[in-house]
């Protein structure tokens, strides 16, 4: 029953030994021991065979236990050993020490702890103190021991502990009981130990070392163990735990020395089946838990190297020693005497290490996937990054794009508005984490390019210079001094409050009167950016407001690409045909201008697309629109209308001289010196050509006029310069009609040019000199037969024929209306309508026939003219819309001048509405009416009473030279219509 001598040297690490008592430290203990001692009565049969087959596989395993008389491995140290990887072979170790002094049978305990640790001083490896000292005494001798306080954990049977000993006395007393060859003490946990906190932990250390005798006994545990004093180093005590001990009384205070009772564990059935169950599940919770804690492994491997004895109690002591219970949970195991109930209460805080172990492996595993997914992904980006470089696919990579981004925001970032600059930064995180295939990448790529690339509170510096504007707006228009006048009262009004407010000024007016190239130079005026778009027919709301960004394809609406593409947050922005808006199928697109509009809410214009609020407070908008009428109210509320009526012939030559010339000329690359059109030649084209009340036609047929004009320079040119058997048949021609007409067009001969010149020189010299004559005689070769013949078809209008003046959304314009007999005969009154009117015409027609009816009634009761004939109404000139109230009385002079067979007086034109009383109701487009008669060589003009400001308001030269009356009841027409004959009389 001899074990051999074992010479070894243990290092252990602090962790190992003290659960954390030795800090950084090392510490060598060399242990000589001989004839340990193992019982064979260790092993259940059971355990030996569980053990063995696990064993089976470690065949290299030195036997170094002998049991019995055999070298047999102890089963539970190989399984443990298996687990632990610990190899006896490439360790230095050969040999364990044994330290139990609690057999579990009788006699063979006591034989055995006799000699357990037996120390043999020369085979150490030092003459140090840490040497094991052999002791006389034999440890279950010792009934009256020193009491050590451990402050954290109790001392288990079999484990090292180091603790420190401040008391000078009682380290002199251990020393002298090492001296003595009786090197025990007894180690009981303190009740409450040093609290948590690490600051305070070195105060209750303080504390326990000024306890003494009676105080200190108080503090302690009674159960404790009974511990070898295995080295002693400065006050640094290394206890190896024996036995269990209980305190039965103290026998001196200083230092404190205690008589104690050697517990032993209860009497137990090795073949009891619970205990074995118990004590199987205590291993394989062992085995798993070393698995995965690496602490632990260091545990058993120190344990096996040392101790390799794996009784059940010893086991209980084993889990409880290691694992992370608390003090308590500690101290109970070393208290309890039942095996089976140590093994359980072992078995629950195993069983609780595990779980806290395997948290503890899967945050570790959690981690360590995390970071080395992250770096794959890392790698692999770079890798596609290159591959991609390198197939020149690169497209707009993320960080490059978010680079891109951010400079663009960078130079105004403090003027990005803060909710704004919000929304960029998160779809700026939200690209980094999107894949660059998907399609949420290139939505939030669009939404970030539409977001970072708007002149957030970026303003042009504008200009309050009121006759630097005036300049501007006359330079490119001639007239329109209502619409200039109003647009320098805004640049005044901005210079003294220092900021310029947005507005809405509408322009309305016929076609080609300038509106949009008006709207053009005021933004040149106020030194702000231009854009036009046009509301014409548009239905969608979307082209407004935007769609949101979840459609496919999905687009900002009109007011935030106009600030894209312009760069400045106060833009002009004409919108152009605001009358012609179309109705929504989805949303009505004139609410959604409302709100653009408005300035009471545009200072927070929500686009669908953008869904941040953009301030379009600072945009002046200028709408433009053919009739008034037709805007929608809310719209037409908000809106300071400026109505541009037309020109008359005076201003169309003005415009035409000054300003279409100019652009006409400097288009097609004429020089002012090569042509030279007439005035008449002008007032002919305008007059006979271009009456409409806008000047685009005009413009267009001085267009072609000019493109003519350089059509024959070239031609003219190039005959010079070629030789002249080549000359065109047709070119030829023009040379001979250019010859035909020396007045019209001067072709000053070069004399040299047919000479042996460089042909160069004498191209520009000839075109230099050349000059093209345009007069009313040669002006159809330009611009083609008059498309108008005279408006006029009377000198002298016939009975039944008068004159009446419209007002349409091409301008004003005068129309004849035409009555005549169909048949007459008793009862036969009535009236036929035709030229294609509009209801309001109609009934206009049929109140004009009552009334005429009436008025001849009171003139000559006895005339039965309407009673008997059946009339017919006409309004000739079918190319006009004709529907309006304002042909009433027209019609009803028409009707009288039938009734009283009288022509009405010659250059007579009238307008107005007639109510059933005769009563003249006012009407609408006075200036241009009045234009539309001036065209018409009319003399006299008749307007309602109530448009007399309207007239005075007109400029002279439009007054000028009419002869204009003002009625308010038709009598006052009839006299003025008819009444002429007695005037001239
Ligand atoms: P609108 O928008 O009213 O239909 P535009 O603005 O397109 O008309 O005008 C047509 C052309 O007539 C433009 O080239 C413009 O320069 C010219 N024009 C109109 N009115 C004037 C004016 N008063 N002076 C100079 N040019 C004018």
């Amino acid at each position: 029953m001899k074990g051999f001598d074992t010479n070894l040297r243990l290092q252990a690490s602090s962790r190992e030994l003290s659960n954390g008592f030795l800090h950084k430290r090392q510490n060598f203990i060399n242990l000589n021991l001989r004839n340990c001692y193992y019982p064979r009565s260790s092993f259940s049969p059971t355990m030996l065979k569980l053990f063995t087959s696990s064993a089976s596989r470690v065949q290299h395993l030195t036997p170094a236990i002998r049991v019995g008389s055999s070298p047999v491995e102890s089963p539970l140290f190989k399984a443990l050993s298996q687990i632990t990887g610990w190899n006896r072979r490439s360790g230095s170790l050969g040999h364990r020490a044994f330290f139990c002094s609690e057999p579990t049978d009788g006699e063979a305990a006591a034989e055995a702890e006799a000699k357990a640790v037996e120390s043999d001083s020369e085979g150490s490896d030092s003459k140090s103190s840490s040497a094991i000292v052999s002791t006389n005494p034999r440890p279950e001798d010792c009934l009256t021991v020193l009491a050590l306080p451990v402050p954290h954990r109790p001392l288990f049977p079999g484990f090292y502990m180091p603790i420190y000993v401040k008391d000078p006395k009682v380290l002199a007393a251990l020393q002298e009981s090492r001296r003595r060859q009786a090197p025990y003490a007894g180690a009981f946990l303190l009740k409450d130990g040093p609290s948590a906190d690490s600051s305070s932990s070195t105060d209750a250390e303080k504390n326990i070392n000024e306890l003494k005798g009676k105080e200190l006994l108080n503090r302690l545990h009674e159960v404790g163990t009974l511990a070898q004093i295995s080295s002693i180093q400065g006050d640094q005590v290394i206890l190896v735990g024996h036995r269990r001990l209980r305190i039965t009384e103290m026998v001196s205070e200083e230092p404190l020395t205690v008589k104690v009772d050697h517990l032993k564990d209860n009497p137990f059935d090795m073949d009891d089946d619970v205990i074995k169950a118990t004590s199987f599940e205590v291993i394989s919770t062992l085995r798993d838990v070393l698995k995965t804690s690496s602490l632990w492994r260091d545990h058993v491997q120190t344990y096996t190297q040392h101790i390799g004895d794996f009784t059940y109690p010893r086991l209980a002591d084993f889990g409880a020693a290691i694992c992370g219970a608390n003090r308590h949970q500690a101290q109970e195991v070393l208290e309890e005497l039942d095996v089976h109930k140590r093994l359980r209460l072992t078995l629950e805080l195993m069983k609780k290490e595990m779980e806290i172990s395997k948290i503890q492996e899967s945050i570790a595993k959690a981690i360590e996937e995390k970071i080395s997914g992250e770096q794959r992904r890392y790698l692999l980006n770079e890798q596609l990054k290159a591959i991609k470089k390198e197939l020149g696919v690169e497209t707009d990579d993320k960080s490059a794009l978010s680079a891109k981004f951010k400079e663009r925001i960078e130079p105004n970032k403090e003027k990005i508005p803060a909710h704004v600059l919000q929304v960029i930064e998160e779809e700026l995180t939200k690209l980094q984490l999107l894949e660059a295939s998907s399609s949420e990448f290139n939505v939030t790529r669009n939404y970030l390019d539409w977001l970072t690339i708007l002149p957030w509170g970026n303003y042009s510096d504008e200009n309050f210079d009121v006759v630097g504007a005036q300049k501007i707006l006359d330079e490119d228009h001639y007239g329109l001094s209502d619409v200039k006048e109003r647009i320098l009262e805004f640049i005044a009004v901005g210079r003294l409050r220092g900021t310029s407010q947005g507005k809405i000024i509408c322009l309305s007016g016929p076609p080609g009167v300038g509106k949009t190239s008006i709207g053009r130079s005021i933004a040149r005026a106020l030194n702000r950016k231009f854009f036009r778009f046009s509301v014409g027919g548009l239905g969608d709301v979307a082209e407004i407001k935007g769609h949101r960004r979840t459609y496919v394809g999905a687009m900002p609406g009109k007011m935030v690409q106009c600030l894209k593409s312009v760069g400045t947050a106060n833009p002009l922005v004409l919108i152009d045909e605001i009358d012609k808006l179309g109705r929504g199928h989805a949303g009505d697109p004139a609410s959604a201008l409302l709100e653009l509009l408005d300035p009471e809410q545009n200072a927070n214009f929500l686009d669908h697309y953008l869904d941040v609020t953009i301030d379009l407070s600072k945009v002046l908008f200028v709408c433009t629109a053919n009739v008034i009428d037709m805007i929608p109210n809310p719209l037409l509320d908000r809106m300071e209308v400026i109505s541009i009526a037309g020109y008359i012939t005076d201003e169309k030559v003005h415009i035409a001289r000054d300003y279409l010339e100019k652009t006409a000329r400097g288009d097609c690359g004429v020089k002012p010196e090569q042509v030279e059109v007439s005035d008449a030649a002008l007032l002919s084209l305008i007059e006979n050509y271009c009456r409409e009340a806008g000047v685009r036609n005009l413009q267009k047929q001085i267009e072609k006029i000019y493109r003519k004009i350089a059509l024959k320079l070239v031609r003219e040119g190039a005959v010079a310069e070629e030789p002249a058997v080549a000359i065109d048949p047709e070119e030829a021609e023009i040379v001979a009609d250019v010859g035909e007409s020396p007045e019209n067009h001067t072709v000053e001969e070069n004399p040299v040019s047919s000479a042996e010149e460089p042909k160069e020189a004498a191209q520009t010299e000839k075109i230099a000199i050349e000059k093209v004559m345009i007069d009313e005689s040669n002006l159809a070769d330009y611009v083609g037969k008059p498309v108008f013949h005279e408006e006029k078809l009377y000198e002298q209008t016939p009975v039944g024929v008068v004159m009446g003046l419209a007002w349409t959304s091409m301008g004003g314009s005068t129309l004849y209306i035409e009555t005549t007999v169909v048949e007459e005969g008793e009862g036969k009154g009535g009236l036929n309508i035709t030229g294609q009117l509009g209801d309001v015409m109609k009934e206009s027609a049929q109140i004009a026939h009552t009334v005429a009816r009436k008025i001849m009634l009171e003139k000559e009761p006895e005339n039965q003219f309407f009673a008997n004939s059946k009339l017919h109404l006409h309004v000739p000139a079918g190319a006009t819309p004709k529907d309006g109230p304002s042909a009433g009385c027209t019609m009803i002079t028409s009707l009288l001048s039938l009734a009283t067979k009288k022509p009405v007086r010659k250059d007579l034109a009238m307008t107005g509405e007639v109510t059933l009383t005769g009563r003249i109701l006012p009407i609408g487009g006075v200036k241009e009416k009045t234009i539309a008669a001036r065209r018409s060589q009319i003399k006299t003009i008749i307007f309602p009473e109530a448009n007399r400001r309207d007239f005075d308001e007109l400029a002279e030269n439009v007054k000028e030279g009419l002869d204009v009356h003002f009625v308010d009841d038709y009598g006052k027409i009839f006299e003025l219509a008819f009444g002429y004959d007695k005037q001239e009389d």
